[in-house]
C-alpha cells in the first residue's frame, strides 16, 4: 500500500487529450482531416536535410539550436538570442507555464480556445480562468475584465483553433496595454504563417515587454511528426525558459529538418496560397448547401450545422465515407464540425459528401 503517493495538486483534473483520428474501423483509404495537417505534406528540402542527419545519429543534438535560431532569425527578421526552440510549440506553452504560474495563480484564455492550454494550467496547479468569447471570437473586453492580480499568463491563438476567426493588431495591442503588471500575453502563432501580411504579433514582442509570441513547425510546414516549434519574446523571459528547458529537447533529425524547411520560403509561399483558394472555396461551396462558417484565417474551416445531432449524424456520414473531420463537442461547439482544408481533390470530396448528407434529410 502507498496511499500517501500522490501526484501534485491539479494533475488529476487534467482530461486527456484527444488527437484528431486518423482511422476509421473497415475502411483502408481515410482521408484525414482532423489535425490541420498539410496536404501537401513536407518541404523536399526538409525531408532531405533530415535523411542526411543518418549517419550521426549516435551523437547528441546541439543545446542551443543556434543554426536553427539563426535560420530563424535570418527568415523573420527577428533576433536569434530572443527565440527558443521547443518539441512542438506545445513544450514553449508549457515551459511558459510551469516558470510563470502555480498554485493561485491564473491562466487565462477563452471559452472555445485551444485544449492544450487548460492542460498546461492544470498541470503546474494553477487555475484555468476560461473567458466568454463573441460570436466565436476572442473577445478583448471580457479578457480585461477577467483581468485581477492573480493572472499571470493570458494564451490566446490567433488565428484561433478550432473557430478559425482572428482578432486584429489593434485589438491584440489594446489587451497588451491593459493587461495587469505580473501577466504576459502568450500569442500562440501556429497558424499565422496562413494569413498574409500577418506579423504574428512580432511587432508587438518588440515594442513591449509583456508580451511572448509561439509558433510551430507543425502545421504550413507539415512536419507535425518531428514536433518542432519555437517561441520568441523579451530577454528576461527566454533567459527563464532556458533555465527550465531540457538540454537535448531537439533531435538531430528535428532540428535539420526544421532549419531546412524555414529556409524553403517558396514551399511556404504555395502552401499559403492553396490553403487561401482551396479554403475560400471549401466554405463558400458549404454554405451554399445550407452549412455556414466564419470566415476562416487558418488552415481549415468550422463548419456550423443545425443543433448537435445533425453535426453528428454529419460526422457519421462523413465516416462512412472515409473522411474524418474532427467533432468539437468537447470546445463548447457540438453543432460544429472542424475540417482541415486539404487539397482540391479533398475539399471536393468533402463538399460531395456534405451534399449528399444533406439531400438525404
Ligand atoms: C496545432 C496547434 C499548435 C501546435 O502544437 P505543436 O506542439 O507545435 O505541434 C499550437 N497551438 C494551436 C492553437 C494549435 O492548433
Amino acid at each position: 500500500m502507498a496511499d500517501g503517493i500522490k501526484p501534485q495538486p491539479g494533475i488529476m483534473d487534467i482530461a486527456l487529450y484527444k488527437g484528431g483520428a486518423s482511422s476509421v474501423a473497415g475502411k483502408e483509404n481515410v482521408l484525414k482531416l482532423s489535425s490541420n495537417e498539410n496536404p501537401l505534406g513536407t518541404s523536399d528540402a526538409a525531408k532531405e536535410a533530415m535523411i542526411r542527419t543518418a549517419h550521426m545519429l549516435h551523437r547528441y543534438p546541439p543545446t542551443d539550436h543556434s543554426a536553427l535560431r539563426a535560420a530563424i532569425g535570418e527568415v523573420w527578421d527577428v533576433d536569434p538570442d530572443r527565440v527558443i526552440c521547443g518539441a512542438g510549440s506545445g513544450e514553449i506553452l508549457k515551459l511558459l507555464a510551469e516558470a510563470y504560474a502555480g498554485p493561485g495563480d491564473e491562466v487565462m484564455f477563452t471559452e472555445h480556445g485551444f485544449s492544450m492550454y487548460p492542460i498546461y494550467a492544470h498541470a503546474c496547479g494553477a487555475t484555468a480562468r476560461v473567458v466568454p468569447e463573441r460570436e466565436r471570437t476572442v473577445d478583448v473586453d471580457a479578457l480585461l475584465a477577467a483581468c485581477s492580480a492573480k493572472t499571470k499568463l493570458v494564451f490566446i491563438a490567433n488565428p484561433a483553433n478550432p473557430t478559425g476567426t482572428m482578432i486584429g493588431a489593434a485589438e491584440i495591442a489594446r489587451l497588451a496595454d491593459a493587461l495587469p503588471d505580473q501577466a504576459i500575453l502568450v500569442l500562440d502563432g501556429a497558424y499565422a504563417e496562413f494569413v498574409d501580411g500577418y506579423d504574428a504579433g512580432l511587432s508587438l514582442v518588440e515594442a513591449r515587454q509583456n508580451v511572448f509570441m509561439t509558433r510551430t513547425f507543425s502545421k504550413i510546414y507539415g512536419l507535425g511528426g518531428m514536433r518542432v516549434g519555437w517561441g520568441y519574446g523579451p530577454q528576461p523571459i527566454i533567459d527563464v525558459l532556458n533555465r527550465i528547458r531540457g538540454p537535448f529537447n531537439l533531435s538531430v533529425p528535428a532540428l535539420a529538418a526544421a532549419e531546412a524547411a524555414v529556409r524553403d520560403t517558396e514551399f511556404t509561399d504555395k502552401c499559403r496560397i492553396e490553403n487561401a483558394k482551396w479554403r475560400d472555396w471549401l466554405a463558400t461551396a458549404l454554405a451554399e448547401i445550407g452549412v455556414p462558417s466564419d470566415t476562416s484565417t487558418a488552415n481549415f474551416i468550422l463548419a456550423r450545422f443545425a443543433d448537435a445531432a445533425e453535426a453528428e449524424a454529419c460526422d457519421a456520414h462523413l465516416r462512412e465515407e472515409g473522411i474524418i473531420a474532427r467533432p468539437v463537442a468537447s470546445y463548447g461547439l457540438p453543432h460544429c464540425l472542424r475540417i482541415t482544408v486539404g487539397d482540391e481533390s479533398a475539399c471536393r470530396q468533402v463538399v460531395h459528401a456534405i451534399a449528399q448528407f444533406k439531400g438525404s434529410r
